[in-house]
């Protein structure tokens, strides 16, 4: 199965992602994890790709699909079905999608798109917390780690995205409105468009996602 997870950033991707991987098995394919990666790498490229993600600005279209290309093409997991989160973020990166499918004449099997209230968003985002070694996500308030500042699942330090600043996550949402909310008319139009609530918490978007998959 392969499917595209689409929303405000807040949404619940992550957390659907998280639900999506223990319940189905899929692969969790993040653009935002790979482009953190190669932030760590501290090279001249990370360095390029620090400073876009940090205005909340987008990283070009050429580059985000060779990472993803890439991807599908190496990771043998994949094969067995994956989701991707933050890709495709544009009407261009949706269409190079596409073509990298037709190419291995795999469709996509549905997009999901998550929206949630502005404030609640904001909320979310202010609050998340996210571990360095495992990328659980926590949230200050909504599910607190047991020991502060350490992950309940593989102890390794939490800590703040960078973008995660309510300067930074406005410039997002700006981001998203212009250059990513088209592409749900894009899926809309292909008839592959679902939806499932952001505003729910854990345990019902559990059972969206149950409904979701049938
Ligand atoms: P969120 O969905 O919470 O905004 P992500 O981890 O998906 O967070 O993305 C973080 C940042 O990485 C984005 O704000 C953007 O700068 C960059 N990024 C991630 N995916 C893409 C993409 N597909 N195209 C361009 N930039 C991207």
């Amino acid at each position: 199965m392969k499917i595209v997870l689409l929303g405000p950033p807040g949404a619940g991707k992550g957390s659907l992602a998280g639900l999506l991987k223990e319940k189905y098995s899929l692969v969790h394919i993040s653009t935002g994890d790979m482009l953190r990666e190669e932030i760590k790498k501290g090279t001249p490229l990370g360095l390029e790709i620090k400073k876009l993600i940090t205005q909340g600005a987008l990283v070009s279209d050429e580059l985000v699909t060779k990472l993803v290309e890439q991807r599908i093409a190496n990771d043998p997991d994949v094969k067995k079905g994956y989701m991707l989160d933050g890709y495709p973020r544009t009407v261009k990166q949706a269409q190079d999608l596409d073509a990298i499918l037709a190419k291995s004449n795999v469709p996509l099997d549905f997009a999901v798109n998550m929206e949630a209230d502005g404030d609640l968003l904001l909320r979310r985002l202010t609050g998340r917390r996210v571990c360095r070694k495992c990328g659980a996500l926590f949230h200050m308030t909504n599910k607190p780690p047991l020991k502060p500042g350490v992950c309940d699942a593989c102890g390794g330090e939490l800590y703040q995205r960078t973008d995660d600043n309510e300067e930074t996550i406005k410039a997002r949402m700006q981001v998203y409105q212009t250059s990513t909310q088209p592409i749900i008319d894009y899926y809309a139009k292909q008839h592959k468009l679902k939806i499932i609530d952001g505003n729910l918490e854990t345990v019902d978007l559990c059972q969206s996602l149950a409904t979701m998959m049938k």
